[in-house]
């Protein structure tokens, strides 16, 4: 559903951060709302959703936390094309550990096969994981990318909530 009309994307759209848009219109209308509405979202409420969802059960297994945003990254190529990504999950240690530890693998047997982005990115994307495994987010408060999110969705929920109000 796009983000400030309402109106259903089937395919496509633009993406602002997790915020879907169904064409440019509404993407610039959208970003210029955000913009207006973010200083407007307190940080209290901000830490208190990102607190709640660090302290809740993992979205993924259902299982215990700490649940925070956790990145895996994944790089492939061929010959004269490489693609990278890197994928947010917001999810407990055990959930990530096994993402980063499969985008870890993918990315060793598939990262290699192109040039020069292909044989540069590995290591990155390697070392990216392994860093992740090693080094998680301080399990005892919510993490910046964490309040970040919340922040967004705060955002989300404001431009949905204008939308009831602008259709009656
Ligand atoms: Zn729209
Ligand atoms: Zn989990």
């Amino acid at each position: 559903m796009c983000a400030y009309c309402g109106s259903k994307i089937l395919l496509g759209g633009k993406r602002l951060n997790e915020l879907r848009f169904c064409n440019d219109e509404c993407s610039n209308n959208g970003q210029a709302l955000t913009s207006a509405l973010v200083p407007q979202i307190s940080g209290a409420d901000v830490r208190l959703l990102a607190t709640r969802i660090h302290s809740g059960p993992c979205p993924k297994c259902s299982g215990h936390g700490p649940v925070d945003v956790r990145v895996s990254h994944q790089v492939w190529s061929f010959l004269l094309i490489t693609q990278w990504r890197n994928v947010q999950q917001v999810c407990c240690r055990r959930c990530a550990a096994k993402s980063q530890l499969g985008s870890l693998c993918f990315s060793v047997v598939l990262g290699w096969w192109g040039i020069p982005w292909g044989i540069l990115m590995t290591p990155v994307q390697v070392g990216r994981n392994l860093l992740g495994l090693i080094r998680p987010p301080d399990p005892s408060r919510p993490s910046e990318r964490l309040m970040n999110l919340s922040r967004l969705m705060i955002t989300e929920r404001m431009l949905l909530d204008r939308q009831t109000v602008s259709a009656d």
